[in-house]
């Protein structure tokens, strides 16, 4: 039998949950929490399943070998583990990159469809058609084609859209444009109606959409930032909404989050506000996963695949 630790900040109902469902898949592990485990135990563990951890507490194990996490996204985690020799595993199941693609599909929908409008219109007791357009000849645009863009872009192919990606490293997709670097995110930009942001927050791409290159989007573009918030430079996009450059933007992330109940965001008649629900966690598929990384490392002493920290992500 061997031990791991699960380190997390959420409520105890939360954490409950998640233990049953990592225990009832790791029959050959015991789960503790940090205050189940003495110091003396504590330096004999090497692995410690995460979400959102207090630092301190991951501190009091000092031999960990790798840190799994249970979210998609780790780029607090890549600061906190810099200067340590310790391998951080994001989660990477199929399950959240199916609920992503489906987000992104209901929401560029949701702008297509101009529903935001509509739902104004109503309020307004306004009859007034607006000129719709068809998939076929809509430009959606995907920054980042890893692993939940890419079931995004398969999703948008699928149904007819053109499409477009942004990554830092080539990729062959079929039916679909990828553009690199600088230039190639200029000019992808320019040729784009719907812009849907997938990108980790790493420090190559905080505020990364500054409003020189918000400003690259023809006018009348909509948005959709699904991954974190500060890859845009919030108080950029706010001005050109105000402008009109960008017509509507939907966003399930913030710079803050919450959102604080004062923003003046909430009330943006040009913003649709998400609380951080494009692709939450699926507890029993996400278990699974981590199950099969760690069985495959006790095993067969073969780590997962690990997050570039030089990189970010
Ligand atoms: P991933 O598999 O690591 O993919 C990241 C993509 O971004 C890759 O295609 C990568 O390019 C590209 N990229 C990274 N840095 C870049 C740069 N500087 N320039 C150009 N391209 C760059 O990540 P993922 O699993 O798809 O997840 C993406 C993000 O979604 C997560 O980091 C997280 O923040 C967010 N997320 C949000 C929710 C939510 O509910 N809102 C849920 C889960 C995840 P290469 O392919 O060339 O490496």
């Amino acid at each position: 039998m061997n031990n791991i630790v699960f380190i997390s900040c959420a409520e105890s109902a939360t954490q409950s949950q998640w233990l049953v469902e990592i225990q009832k898949q790791l029959t050959n592990e015991t789960i503790y929490l940090p205050e189940q485990i003495s110091d003396s135990q504590a330096k004999q563990i090497d692995i410690a399943i995460v979400a959102n951890p207090d630092p301190k507490d991951l501190a009091k194990f000092p031999n960990l070998v790798w840190i799994q996490s249970l979210w998609a996204g780790v780029e607090k985690l890549v600061t906190e583990i810099t200067d340590k020799p310790i391998k951080l595993v994001r989660l990477e199941d199929p399950q959240l990159a199916i609920t992503m693609a489906e987000s992104v599909l209901a929401w560029t929908l949701y702008l297509q469809r101009n529903m935001a409008e509509y739902a104004q219109q109503q309020a307004n007791k306004n009859w007034r058609q607006l000129p719709s357009i068809s998939s076929a000849d809509l430009k959606v645009s995907v920054l980042g084609a890893g692993a939940l863009g890419i079931a995004a872009l398969k999703t948008l192919k699928k149904l007819d859209y053109q499409v477009n990606c942004w990554s830092r490293t080539p990729k062959q997709l079929d039916g679909i444009k990828n553009y690199l670097g600088v230039e190639g995110l200029t000019s992808m930009l320019g040729e784009t109606d719907i812009l849907i942001n997938l990108l980790p927050l790493t420090a190559d791409t905080y505020h990364l959409l500054d409003e020189n290159l918000l400003a690259k989007l023809p006018k009348g573009a909509k948005l959709i930032n699904f991954s974190r918030g500060a890859v845009i430079d919030t108080k950029a996009l706010l001005k050109l909404l105000d402008l009109g450059h960008i017509a509507h933007a939907v966003l399930d992330v913030f710079e803050q989050e919450p959102l604080a109940p004062m923003d003046a965001i909430w009330s943006n008649p040009n913003i649709t506000v998400l609380p951080h629900i494009s692709a939450p966690t699926n507890k029993h598929t996400a278990a699974k996963v981590i199950a099969k990384n760690i069985t495959n490392y006790r095993e067969n002493n073969i780590m997962p695949k690990f997050v570039d920290i030089k990189q970010g992500y």
